[in-house]
């Protein structure tokens, strides 16, 4: 599971390479927030990303998922 350098969080982070377009969701960092369990990906938080790349990101989470969802830091480790 990926893990936050500066905060240590290990279960929720956004992927800063899917910006968050949606003007009305306030703050928050990506349309992509995935919540993780362990080494799985257990639920993604999409705001308006396509089911295409949604797949994608189930298939290949690491490469999405840069930013912690908490502090805003990208100093996030995979193992
Ligand atoms: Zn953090």
């Amino acid at each position: 599971m990926p893990k936050c350098q500066r905060c240590g969080n290990e279960i929720s982070f956004a992927s800063s390479r899917v910006p968050n377009i949606t003007p009305w969701a306030n703050g928050v960092l990506s349309a992509l927030t995935g919540q993780f369990e362990g080494e799985e990906l257990s639920y993604l938080e999409n705001l308006g990303v396509h089911n295409q790349l949604s797949q994608r990101v189930f298939e290949n989470p690491r490469q999405y998922f840069d930013t912690c969802a908490i502090c805003g830091s990208t100093k996030v480790i995979w193992p």
